[in-house]
Order: C-alpha cells, then structure tokens, then sequence
C-alpha cells in the first residue's frame, strides 16, 4: 500500500520536474532571441547616428557644398514600426516628422531666395503630391471620406503638409512657377488639382502617370522633356505627350527647374542641374539635399 503511494508520489513530482525544465527552456529561449534582437536594434541605431553625424560634421550652409557621398552608399534603414510611430506622431500637425519639414522649408526658401534666380526665366518648382504636399499616412495608408464635389464627382481629400505647402505657396509668390508631377493615375487628375486648389496652391500644370507608379523613370524622363520647352507647351500637353516628347526648343522662355521635391528617389534624383528635395518616407526618415549625384542630410 505503502509502496503504491509512494510510486504514484515519485511520478507527479517526475512530471512537475520536466513541466518545469520545459518552462526553463521556453524562458532560455525567449531571453537569447530577444537579446538578439535589441542587440541588432542598437548596432543598427547606432551605425545610422555615426552616419548623420559623419554627415552633419561636413555640412556648410550652401547647398553646393555638399559632401561627396555618393547615392549609392545610401543604406536605407528598415525601422522598427514603433519607432516608424514616433516619428510619424502628430503629423501632419506637429512632431518630429513636420519639425524635420520645417527644417527643409527654411532652407529651401534660402536658397530659391538667392540673388542668382531672382531674375531667372522660366524658374520652375517640380513638385510629388502624395506625402509631399497632401498627407496619406504613408505607413499605413488611410482612406478618407468621399466628397461629392459638383463637377468632378467623388473626391477624396487629403490632409495639406503645411510646411511643404508653405514652401510652395512662398516660392509662387517669388515667382517660381509649379508643376506637380504625380504617379496618381490619369483619373486622379481632378482629385489632384482639388485637393491643390484646397490648400491654396494652383500649380500652373499636373502631370499623372500612364504607369500608375510602376516607372521608376517616368519622372525623370518627364523633368528631362519639360527643360527642353516652354510653359505655355507644357500646358498644352498631355503626360503621354510629354513623356514621348522628342523635340528640342531652344528658347530662352524654356522651363528653367530649380528644384525638384518629393519622398521617393525617383522624385528627385537623375537631372543634373537642379536641387533635388527628397522627403522622409517610412523606409527611411532623413530629408536630403540631391545636386548632380551628391548628397546631404538636412538637419
Ligand atoms: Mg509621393
């Protein structure tokens, strides 16, 4: 009897032992994985600090004096999403992502200040919409209420990026003309110039893409074909025109771009001659300075 009970004892406490050594285990297990983790975390945080401050300890004022780092070595980051929500909180109102823009629209308006295009014809500003000047959370896309509007039916309004929109609304009362080149498809035409209209911007044309985003050439090509005319026949075209435009118009009224800006490469990189402006996106949340390959984070 005795024996019995004494058997059935041993065996509970066998089975309470192994429950426990498999808990120790899991408990192993979770610790080494999350240390990892937060090892990578910081090694990764710490490289990109050593790489803004490698940038900024080479920074002067002028935007011609940038640093020679090439595109190339780039590295974009793949942020944790909570930091990716850090940055973005508040916007478009206020935080780190719109102090970040109020940084970029002061030094843009420095330099489209400058004496050298004062007087400059056909200065032109090439401009993104999406996440440039109308916000669509674009981490985590949201979708607005459909507006009825009386002409050009269902229209989705977004959020205005102030200090972009400011830099804009600046920049047209210097005399720069604007022309938005989106990747919105061709039926986001109106959406587009509503949404313009709404935050007192009239660009004095909008491009939208056959491609619907798919070209990472398209704007390059269109900014290459819109230096080689006039305002007035760029207003005349339509984007399949403009993209597939062979001529060349020596006039002295040609579109002169100044400055290109937008929140992908493809928005700003490729055209030598003019100020690239790329804007934070959630793969990578730095604004940089692009002139004729080089770069340089704005800070
Ligand atoms: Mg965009």
């Amino acid at each position: 009897m005795y024996k019995k009970k004494y058997s059935v004892l041993l065996i509970i406490m066998f089975r309470i032992l192994i429950i426990l050594l498999v808990l120790l285990i899991v408990f192993l297990i979770f610790t080494i994985s999350f240390n990892k983790n937060s090892n990578s975390n910081s090694n990764s945080n710490s490289n990109s600090n050593s790489n803004s401050n490698s940038n900024s300890n080479s920074n002067s004022n002028s935007v011609e004096n940038m640093k020679n780092v090439k595109l190339d070595s780039i590295r974009t980051t793949r942020n944790p999403f909570n930091y990716i929500l850090e940055f973005y909180r508040g916007a478009p109102y206020k935080g780190y992502y719109i102090e970040n823009l109020k940084k970029v629209e002061k030094e843009c308006l420095n330099y489209l200040k400058r004496d050298s295009f004062s007087n400059l014809i056909g200065k032109t500003i090439v401009i993104d919409f999406d996440d440039t000047i109308g916000w669509t959370k674009p981490y985590k896309p949201i979708q607005p209420e459909v507006e009825k509007h009386r002409i050009y039916g269902d229209v989705i309004h977004f959020k205005p990026i102030k200090p972009i929109v400011n830099l804009v609304k600046n920049a047209i009362k210097l005399g720069y003309h604007i022309i938005v080149i989106t990747a919105r498809g061709p039926h986001m035409l109106y959406q587009t110039m509503t949404n313009c209209h709404r935050f007192g911007i009239y660009p004095d044309k909008i491009f939208t893409s056959c491609f619907y985003g798919q070209n990472q050439m398209f704007k390059q090509i269109m900014r290459e074909n819109l230096s080689r005319m006039t305002l007035n026949d760029a207003k005349n075209m339509t984007s399949n025109q403009l993209l597939n435009y062979k001529g060349k118009k020596d006039s002295i009224y040609n579109i002169n771009i100044v400055m290109t800006v937008g929140d992908r490469w493809c928005d700003v990189k490729g055209v030598i001659g003019m100020l690239g402006v790329k804007l934070p996106e959630p793969s990578d949340m730095n604004s940089y300075f692009y002139y004729n390959g080089e770069i340089r984070v704005i800070e």
